[in-house]
């Protein structure tokens, strides 16, 4: 027995995933949206398992080689671009294709020194306020990268949208209504939606959509949970048991002793904490599964162990496996009671967990 918490990426829940975005998206290609070591789920593993998507989108030039190193051919978009020069005959070389956004990347493309033709994608800020050119400039952008010589072809358009998983459409409308208008004319294939536009905003799907957090089965939106969208979440994180103990009514628990047992309790000790991303602001009385059955934290979270109250749970011992997110437990739902998201806690497992794949 380890005592160490395992995170299993089930495969087929990926997939069933990429699915559900092209059943939702049928008429666009795919962008399968694999930054943060895909999202916490382990790159290369969740790279090889998505294979059948159209391209690959990731954050860092790094990450486009860890793709490239799995054996992929996949395109794959390097969201934020290139910050020096001498990236870019690195991504010409792997077939990378970097986004540009600023003046400086636009005129690191236009003097750089290719071995062969890139493929890039120009981004406009349609109101985020992140990354991309003013709308005005874009016809002006896309007209100086077809005439430096660099490219393959006219570059790619995209823009992010920045509330699409409210439910107020408003925001996005505007965002899509100065997107056509910047675009209007140009020749390039267009990209906008993120998971929660693949899912709310049809308008938005065009010839790609970028769907990041869905792939995993999390919902992108506050509201709704990914099994209600016929998401499977594709990350189920667990640990053992590590002791079964008995504390009299009065006992306190945990640092602080901020949980009081009101009767005579039993308490697990499992070996998850901080340590492994299993978050400290997460309060008394989280739901965990003890042996397949319902049981609440008691108390803080430590750095490396939490304790579970197991009033319920039948005959439980050392070794038992205690689920802290996966099917039934939806990470989003942790996440809503930690004040962040599915997104932050599913990057944030760290390094000593064990990832496996089934
Ligand atoms: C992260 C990201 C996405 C994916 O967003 P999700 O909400 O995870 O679907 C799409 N496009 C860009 C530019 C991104 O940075």
């Amino acid at each position: 027995m380890t005592t160490a918490a395992r995170a299993v990426v089930d495969t087929a829940a990926l997939r069933h995933n990429l699915a559900v975005v092209r059943r939702s998206a049928p008429a666009s290609r795919v962008m399968a949206v694999v930054k943060a070591n895909a999202y916490g789920h382990g790159l290369a593993d969740v790279a090889r398992a998505l294979a059948d998507a159209d391209a690959f989108a990731v954050a860092r030039v790094e990450e486009a080689v860890t793709i490239r190193d799995a054996g992929l051919e996949n395109r794959i978009v390097l969201l934020e671009g290139v910050l020096r020069p001498d990236q870019l005959p690195l991504a010409a070389s792997l077939g990378l294709e970097p986004v540009v956004h600023s003046p400086e990347q636009l005129e690191m493309v236009e003097t750089a020194e290719l071995p062969s033709r890139l493929f890039a994608w120009m981004k406009v800020d349609t109101g985020m306020h992140r990354l991309g050119f003013p709308p005005a400039e874009a016809v002006a952008v896309a007209r100086r990268l077809d005439a430096c010589g660099r490219l393959q072809g006219p570059p790619a358009c995209m823009t992010h949208l920045a509330c699409a998983d409210e439910p107020d459409p408003g925001f996005t409308r505007d965002q899509l209504t100065v997107f056509a208008e910047a675009v209007a004319g140009l020749n390039g294939e267009l990209s906008v939606a993120n998971s929660a536009a693949v899912l709310a905003f049809p308008e938005t799907h065009q010839d790609w959509v970028r769907p990041g957090i869905m792939l995993y089965g999390a919902s992108p939106f506050p509201e709704r949970s990914g099994e209600s969208l016929g998401l499977r979440p594709a990350m189920t994180l667990t640990c053992p048991l590590i002791a079964v103990k008995d504390v009299a009514p009065g006992g306190r628990v945990g640092y602080g002793g901020t949980w009081q047992a009101s009767r005579p309790a039993r308490i697990g000790i499992a070996a998850i904490g901080y340590g492994d991303g299993y978050p400290r602001r997460l309060e008394s009385g989280t739901p965990v599964r003890v042996a397949g059955q319902m049981a609440r934290t008691a108390g803080r979270v430590s750095m490396d162990m939490i304790a579970i109250d197991l009033a319920g749970v039948r005959d439980p011992r050392p070794g038992d496996e205690v689920m802290l997110w996966g099917p039934g437990l939806p990470v989003e739902d942790l996440a809503a009671r930690a004040g962040t998201i599915g997104y932050e806690l599913l990057c944030g497992v760290t390094q000593r967990v064990d990832v496996s794949y089934v």
